[in-house]
């Protein structure tokens, strides 16, 4: 007999459309040269698939201390961090105490709460996409929740949030799950709190530096929260070629990765600059490799009409203080070129 719990759950929504230029769900554009891809090839090939992976992913962790500046024992490492979602709404406090998070955010706060059946304490943010702490002292107070997730910066609306107010939050009690899942675009972390302190811990992953395929995400914590943590991972989560191609993506090929990394950052500042100056479009300011913007049209037509000149962006317009606003990833420079044409070209065709 499946629960009620499970019955009133929705799948997790991912874009199917069929499009040449996807700018939807946020990956990085990273171009494999031929002979890298072979050289991943050859290493794959290696691979004996009727044995178990190493079930401590050891020489993936030692190459991600070195990346991260903590010890391995600060670390635990998921199949992408919505693993790591999933055992962080089950591993802190009693199933009776919510989870707190601002709304809107990354959704599966939403479900993992909703599958372990725990309150959930959901706040909408304020008119400039920040945390409203009057209200989300009033809602701490009024629901007692023990965990507060924080995407930082926030998907899907890009910025982060001002450090003062998370530390309100984390001030009453909670323990404080800091998502940094574009911290490569940020470059703001909290770092250094998980690992000193009890109640912090920050996610990282890999899937938006060009590796979403491998499914590898990080929790870094101080060492007896990761410890703990550690014993309710699933064995062999993370899979032997992901911990062979990642490994090599993380030394070898670093530099491509930093590089597109780089394009990225500065591709933003332009689409941002370019989108100020397109009239009848409010756009907010990012410190992801994506970019909210809002129209004075009903979304779900831009939506469908930038589809039709080929460009996938996300509709997030049903979410909270989101009326009317799309949200397009940033992508190389002439995907970007051709959703700036294609957002000129489908605002024509409203008027
Ligand atoms: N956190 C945030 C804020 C995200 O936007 C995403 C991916 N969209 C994730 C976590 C999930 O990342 P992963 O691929 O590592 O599961």
């Amino acid at each position: 007999m499946i629960s009620d719990r499970i019955k009133k759950l929705s799948p997790y929504k991912t874009e199917t459309a069929q499009a040449k230029i996807r700018l939807s769900s946020n990956e990085l554009p990273l171009h494999l040269p031929e002979d890298v891809r072979i050289r991943i090839a050859q290493e794959v090939s290696k691979i004996p698939i009727n044995k178990y992976p190493d079930p401590n992913a050891s020489e993936l962790k030692e190459v991600l201390s070195e990346h991260l500046k903590v010890k391995e024992e600060n670390i635990v490492l998921g199949n992408g961090s919505d693993e790591l979602i999933y055992y962080l709404s089950v591993a802190v406090g009693e199933p009776n105490r919510g989870v707190f998070y601002p709304v809107p955010t990354f959704p599966m706060y939403e479900i993992s709460a909703k599958v372990f059946g725990r309150e959930r304490v959901e706040v909408p943010l304020d008119e400039n996409m920040d945390i409203d702490l009057p209200l989300s002292l009033n809602a701490i107070k009024t629901h007692s929740p023990v965990l507060a997730f924080i995407s930082y910066p926030n998907n899907p609306t890009g910025m982060c949030f001002t450090q003062s107010k998370i530390e309100s939050i984390r001030q009453e009690g909670l323990f404080t799950v800091i998502d940094e899942a574009y911290f490569h675009f940020s470059k703001k972390t909290f770092l250094e709190d998980a690992i000193k302190r009890e109640d912090t811990v920050v996610l990282r992953t890999l899937s938006k530096i060009g590796m979403a395929g491998l499914r590898v995400g990080i929790l870094i914590a101080k060492e007896e929260i990761a410890y703990e943590i550690n014993k309710m991972r699933l064995p062999f989560n993370i899979t032997y070629p992901s911990q062979v191609i990642a490994r090599l993506m993380l030394t070898e090929f670093y530099p491509l990765i930093e590089e597109s990394i780089n394009t990225v950052i500065k591709e933003r500042d332009r689409l941002f600059g370019e989108l100020s100056q397109m009239e009848g479009i409010e756009v907010f300011p990012s410190d992801a490799n994506f970019i909210l913007f809002r129209s004075n049209f009903p979304a779900e037509r831009l939506y469908k009409e930038l589809l039709v000149r080929g460009v996938l962006v996300r509709n997030v317009s049903y979410l909270p203080r989101l009326e009317r606003c799309l949200r397009v990833s940033v992508g190389l420079p002439q995907e970007n070129d051709a959703f700036l044409e294609a957002l000129e070209d489908s605002l024509k065709s409203f008027t």
